[in-house]
């Protein structure tokens, strides 16, 4: 009889998972339904372009329906609320329940706000094409208002967090929003762009030589950095710092870290501060027919004390082992053990710069080579999906 696969996210972990799974299993062995709160595949990776206005909203917006058209792969768009993994069920938001023989948990992680005051009311992320088109429209209505009343606050955007997200959008801002204010009949020079970010320097993840090349890029295009401060507070039009200043903003976007999915924390498969702990094979470690992929899993190298990072480039891999594994789960033979392959790390720097490692840190990439290999991953990435066909259709 045919099995009942059940993935939750459609994001890279449970995209990945279900084209995977499809490959190896006919309909007649399983059905696979995916549940998604977005009709869409939505590509993270690009959504500070979205948010800086320089791609347009399809190209990071893919809907499942074209993705898994001829997969026959069944997709709900719907929020989970709750998952009994010792039930076999998953409630949904509009009350409908999905039953399964083997779970996918692939809901990736939320914004982690560490219980800063006022952060979470006053501020703006950035993890769905929803706040990035929320970004975009902020910012153009704050610069309309000062353009009226000249109130300094209006002129001043500040990203809390200098990781990749938060450079990243940085970056896009400083390409284009002098076009932006241009357009409006406002001087850029009367904008502040801030990156604040408690650690000694931003992007921490390269090695010093690629981090002081991004700095450097950006505040020649009119970035402020602040180092070694945390925000402390926030409110509607200002942000505190841990050294007492205050910066007068009324557009504060928080990048500052993520969490594991309070749905996973919350149901009952074994975790670890709100992520799921998984076997080699990317099994629950506390029930076999649940697998977990993405950022909602907690994952380490073996005889390793440090998680792997929570990335796209991941969820992608784990997805394809987990969905490999559904195979076997089902039809016999050995499962495949995670093993993740570091293609390398790009960010990039608005629109004609970024920097970048490939393999580690053996090779350094800078400036456009580093943009262009960044675009080039992207376009990888869509064709490995065949996201490029359901963009041109
Ligand atoms: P992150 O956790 O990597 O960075 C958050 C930053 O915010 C940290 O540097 C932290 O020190 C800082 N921070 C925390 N609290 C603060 C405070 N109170 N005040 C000021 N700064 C504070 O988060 P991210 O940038 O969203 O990235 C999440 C994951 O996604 C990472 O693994 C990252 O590598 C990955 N990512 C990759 C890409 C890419 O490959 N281009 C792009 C975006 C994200």
């Amino acid at each position: 009889m045919s099995k009942q696969i059940l993935i939750l996210g459609g994001g890279y972990g449970g995209l990945l998972t279900a084209l995977t799974a499809r490959k190896h299993l006919s309909a007649a062995e399983a059905s696979i339904t995916i549940v998604n709160r977005f009709p869409t595949h939505q590509i993270i990776t690009e959504l500070h372009r979205l948010a800086g206005d320089t791609i347009a909203e399809q190209a990071v917006a893919l809907p499942l329906s074209k993705l898994l058209g001829d997969k026959q792969v069944n997709v709900v768009v719907d929020t989970v609320k709750e998952i009994k993994p010792n039930e076999k069920q998953v409630v949904l938001s509009s009350g409908q329940v999905q039953k399964y023989d083997t779970l996918v948990v692939a809901l990736g992680s939320e914004t982690n706000y560490f219980g800063i005051p006022g952060l979470e009311e006053n501020s703006l992320v950035l993890k769905s094409v929803s706040d990035a088109n929320k970004i975009r429209k902020h910012v153009e209505d704050r610069l309309d208002a000062y353009k009226k009343s000249g109130n300094k606050a209006d002129a001043t955007i500040v990203v809390g967090g200098g990781g990749l997200t938060g450079v990243e959008l940085v970056g896009e801002f400083a390409d284009r929003l002098p076009e932006v204010c241009r357009s409006k009949g406002i001087d850029f020079n009367d904008i502040s762009l801030y990156c604040v970010e408690a650690g000694p320097a931003v992007l921490p993840i390269f090695p010093k030589v690629l981090i002081d090349r991004a700095v450097t890029s950006l505040e020649k295009r009119g970035v402020n950095f602040i180092t070694s401060v945390a925000i402390t507070e926030a409110t509607k039009s200002s942000v505190s710092l841990k050294d007492g200043r205050t910066i007068e903003s009324s557009t504060i976007i928080w990048t500052g870290g993520v969490k594991g999915n309070p749905v996973v924390g919350s149901s009952g498969l074994a975790e670890d501060r709100g992520r799921s702990t998984v076997t080699p094979t990317l099994q629950s470690t506390s029930h076999a027919d649940v697998f977990l992929a993405g950022d909602c899993a907690v994952v380490f190298p073996e005889g390793g004390d440090r998680p792997y990072p929570p990335t796209a480039q991941l969820a992608w891999q784990m997805g394809e082992t987990v969905g490999y594994n559904l195979a076997v789960q089902i039809k016999g033979g050995v499962m495949d053990k995670f093993v993740p392959v570091f293609s390398g790390t790009l960010g990039s720097l608005g629109r004609k710069d970024g920097v970048g490692t490939i393999g580690g840190n053996a090779t350094q990439l800078k400036g456009l080579p580093a943009s262009l290999m960044k675009e080039a991953s992207n376009i990888r990435y869509l064709s490995h999906i065949h996201g490029l066909f359901a963009l041109a259709h």
